[in-house]
């Protein structure tokens, strides 16, 4: 039992370490989807917190840690939590486009669904299978 809650607090530490370095993005990005991931790293560093201090609390009750050392680690804790709160709050601002970005790609999902995937070559605007000028641009569309 001691092992296994060792291990468990092993994992977690480590976890709540390099976790945000494992959230990354690998691919080219745009400026906007750099803001996202920032503010999804911020937002996982908050519940990381909120994890640890939860975990702090169950170490306390478990009498693993001292009074003290509680006091200590869960003050430490909750100014770090408030500073990330912060700066989600500053990202959130920072990032107004957000939400208009999404509701922009889920409008072209929908119109890509309704125009069953085919694309103007000139303009690139979705359009029916059966149309033979782009509504866009008027350019003739090949038969397919
Ligand atoms: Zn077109």
């Amino acid at each position: 039992m001691d092992t296994i809650l060792f291990w468990g607090i092993a994992l977690g530490s480590t976890a709540f370490i390099f976790w945000p370095f494992w959230q990354k993005p690998q691919e080219g990005k745009t400026g906007a989807q750099n803001g996202n991931a920032r503010l999804q790293e911020l937002m996982t560093m908050r519940d990381n917190i909120l994890a640890a201090l939860k975990d702090l609390e169950f170490d306390f009750q478990m009498g693993k840690i001292s009074q003290e050392d509680y006091q200590e680690l869960t003050d430490q804790y909750r100014r770090e939590a408030i500073a990330v709160l912060k700066r989600i709050e500053a990202a959130n601002g920072a990032n107004p486009r957000l939400q208009k970005i999404e509701n922009e790609i889920r409008t072209l999902r929908q119109q890509k669904r309704s125009a069953g995937g085919h694309y103007c070559t000139q303009c690139g605007a979705p359009v029916n299978k059966m149309d033979r000028f782009c509504s866009q641009c008027g350019h003739k569309l090949k038969d397919e």
